[in-house]
């Protein structure tokens, strides 16, 4: 019978295209269409309910039984009137996915009947058994009593015929067991304490948001290929397979005309995340053959973190309709470039100001320059933090390798700005400085307009300040956007309230506020130095130079998850509120657990196919080739026979040395994963994993993909690179 690989193939030359049947040609018409947004509640809702539900929303009033019991009551309404049959309270615990548990909108009545129904308790507060989520030891499954609890703030959606009701997951004792609970806390934070530096420049702020525009990159490869390769469907990403002669080179694929079922597979997906309200708005292909990107325009940052673990979801739901499967990981193939998420932030007050872009007034570019460099700061001294917060085992394959920003954190901010910031170190030398300056005479430097201009850009730094924005750009493509949001707004508003003391030290003193502010500003551009770099972040020069900088260059997700226990980090996070030392430790200890998960399936997936597929084949051929060798001998004179064996015999021998070499290291890694498994203690376990165990995984690559040039194609069970990255 025909190998598995031949069968995918010949089921893939079939492939039809698959239109996408779209009611509406304008997006406006649908768009929104399947979430409880504002119009919706207009709709649904007395007028009691939605004055009270938008307070809680753009202010966080309370919302009590009376008025949950009539946004339940709306919501209901609503959601049947759109075919919803179930209800679920959708939270993300920290497997980094998204969870629901759905109950139907039911209840029974007179007569074996029932009707929908749905009331506030329902709404505000569930208890799922949810005892086999990571709590990091937090939560005892004999107390697995945990809770989710509403989210106002992020609209209702409906999926599947379901209503889905945005939640915080905590446990019984009140500890956070998701990434919403502490990204919430962490946005509070930050809106204090910018709020505070905002008024000193106007005194009508009332509130400050984090904006997140997220750009999402992923691989699509056709779903029999995807079926046809064990490791990918187990790890998400190849663990051997040889270069393909033709990958990325030619750069022929950035930018490219998209492919028709490629295309119509993204109208799709694009089509539901509009009905659910996402702001998709960028569509392109990416370098690597069969690599896209997708981008919305930003969102305040809870609910864009929402938004794209919903994408995440729609893009596997809908891949699948077009007989694709999405690749998220952050390194699927091996020597072509891998998925990032770019996690572009800013700070954006309620009165519509991009607390990141240059103003036009003297006034607001000061404004601009405080937070410019509270920012730099606050990078410079939590670079440990930033770095343990993008940390995962496929994130480990990424960075660093080329084609994605190195470990080492540091800051980009362009010429221009850092001329400015340059000037401002000298202007404010001794006499230079306006005292007691009147807001007009400020001696802030004038902001050139040329920093909008996207020539002003560098593509390979982890941080990179783009205009009005600055952009993370080493976040993995499959994380929660959650976990970099939490850690770039707590050392922000950790910063800007040190600013705030920093500034109350000089005045206290008979500084006057601006003497003061320019004072801070200027220590702090010196402070930082180290962690501002304008050139190739990937070139091997900016390795050393780093070195010589003290910047640290963690390549690996145990090293990386160190800073999250020292006690910088620990006391960081609970002197803004945001997470209490016991939870950060059990978030700490989940993540080693996860990455020790990882390496372990990895390990077994490559064991486990190498000695079941690559050697039986392997020696399978390798007869032919005995047989072949023996045949020749027979009927050939002993002189030629001799000079036309030579490269056969010589391929029987170095198949049997590849063989040789997969057993031992197979054996060895074994060894390895039994002494690792041995350790109790996790983070000895995950360095463990990470140093004896995922060597090897590489080591035994090595010789599967010599094998797989050697072997006749015809035998080769498992789909190759070729197949893979240009098959559609
Ligand atoms: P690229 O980095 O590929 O050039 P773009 O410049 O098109 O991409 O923008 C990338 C992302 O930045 C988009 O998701 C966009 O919405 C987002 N973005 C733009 N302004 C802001 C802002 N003020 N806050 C957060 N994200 C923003
Ligand atoms: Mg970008």
């Amino acid at each position: 019978m025909e190998n598995f690989r031949f069968q995918a193939l010949r089921v893939m030359l079939d492939r039809q295209i698959k239109e996408v049947d779209i009611p509406s040609k304008k997006i406006s018409d649908y768009f929104g269409e399947m979430t409880f947004n504002r119009a919706a509640m207009r709709e649904f809702l007395t007028q009691e309910a939605y004055v009270k539900l938008i307070n809680a929303i753009e202010k966080g009033g309370q919302i009590d039984r009376k008025i949950a019991d009539q946004v339940a009551s709306g919501l209901k309404a609503w959601a049947v009137s759109k075919g919803a049959t179930h209800y679920t309270h959708w939270f993300h615990p920290l497997t980094g996915t998204t969870a629901e548990k759905h109950d139907a909108f039911i209840v029974p009545v007179e007569g074996g009947k029932s009707v929908e129904n749905f009331q506030g308790k329902e709404l505000v507060q569930q208890e799922p058994d949810a005892s086999s989520f990571p709590s990091g030891g937090i939560r005892n499954t004999f107390e697995a009593r945990g809770y989710t609890a509403w989210d106002p703030t992020s609209y209702a959606f409906i999926i599947d015929q379901t209503l889905c009701i945005p939640t915080i997951f905590i446990s019984y004792t009140g500890e956070a067991l998701d990434y919403k609970t502490p990204l919430l806390k962490s946005l509070s934070a930050l809106d204090s304490a910018a709020t505070e530096v905002c008024r000193l420049f106007d005194k009508n702020t009332e509130k400050v948001f984090a904006t997140l525009g997220w750009e999402q990159e992923y691989f699509l490869v056709d779903s029999v290929l995807f079926k046809a390769r064990p490791d990918l469907a187990l790890t998400g990403r190849t663990v051997f397979g040889h270069a393909s002669a033709k990958d990325q080179q030619l750069s022929d694929h950035y930018f490219g005309t998209i492919h028709e079922r490629v295309y119509n597979f993204m109208r799709h997906f694009e089509y539901e995340a509009h009905r659910l309200g996402i702001p998709v708005k960028t569509r392109h292909n990416e370098v690597a053959p069969n690599q896209y990107e997708c981008a919305p325009i930003f969102e305040e940052a809870n609910i864009s973190v929402d938004h794209n673990q919903l994408l995440m979801h729609l893009l596997e739901k809908t891949a699948r309709k077009h007989d694709f499967q999405v690749l998220l990981h952050e390194k699927p193939y091996k020597g072509v470039n891998g998925s990032g998420k770019h996690n572009n932030w800013s700070l954006m007050t309620d009165t519509g100001e991009n607390l990141l872009s240059p103003g036009k007034t003297p006034k607001s570019n000061l404004r601009f320059i405080v937070f410019l460099v509270n920012i730099i700061k606050a990078v410079d001294k939590y670079s440990g933090v930033l770095r343990a917060h993008i940390a995962s085992a496929g994130n480990d394959h990424r960075l660093g390798a080329h084609e994605a920003p190195p470990a080492v954190i540091s800051v980009f901010i362009g010429e221009q700005l850092s001329k400015t910031l340059d000037q401002i170190v000298k202007r404010t030398k001794k006499g230079n400085l306006n005292a007691g300056g009147s807001e007009s005479n400020l001696s802030i430097p004038k902001i050139p307009e040329i920093l909008l201009d996207n020539t002003d850009r560098n593509r390979t730094s982890p941080f990179a300040f783009t205009g009005n924005k600055f952009e993370f750009r080493a976040v993995g493509s499959s994380a929660n956007c959650a976990g970099p949001m939490i850690a770039l707004n707590t050392i922000m508003a950790d910063q800007l309230r040190e600013f705030m003391q920093d500034i109350g030290k000089l005045t206290d003193n008979g500084a006057s506020r601006n003497e003061a502010i320019f004072q801070v500003v200027k220590n702090y551009i010196g402070e930082s130095e180290k962690i501002r770099f304008e050139g190739n972040n990937y070139s091997d020069n900016w390795l050393q130079e780093a070195e010589r900088r003290g910047l640290p260059n963690i390549t690996s997700t145990p090293d990386a998850l160190k800073a999250l226990t020292g006690a910088d980090c620990i006391s960081l996070f609970e002197r803004n509120n945001v997470m209490t030392p016991r939870e950060l430790l059990a978030r700490c200890e989940i993540q080693l657990e996860n990455y020790t998960n990882k390496i372990q399936i990895e390990s077994r997936v490559i064991g486990d196919l190498a000695m079941n597929h690559i050697i039986p084949i392997a020696i399978r051929y390798q007869n032919q080739l005995i047989e072949n060798v023996k045949g020749l001998k027979e009927v050939l004179d002993s002189k030629t026979f001799v000079k036309l064996s030579r490269n056969q015999l010589q391929s029987i021998k170095d198949i049997s040395e590849h063989i040789e070499q997969i057993k031992d290291m197979v054996l060895l890694m074994i060894e390895e994963r039994k002494k690792a498994n041995k350790t109790e203690n996790v983070v000895e376990k995950a360095a463990a994993y990470n140093r004896n165990v995922f060597p090897f995984i590489d080591k035994i690559r090595y010789h599967i993909d010599k094998l797989e040039l050697m072997v006749d194609d015809e035998l080769w069970p498992l789909p190759k690179y070729r197949e893979l990255l240009f098959v559609k």
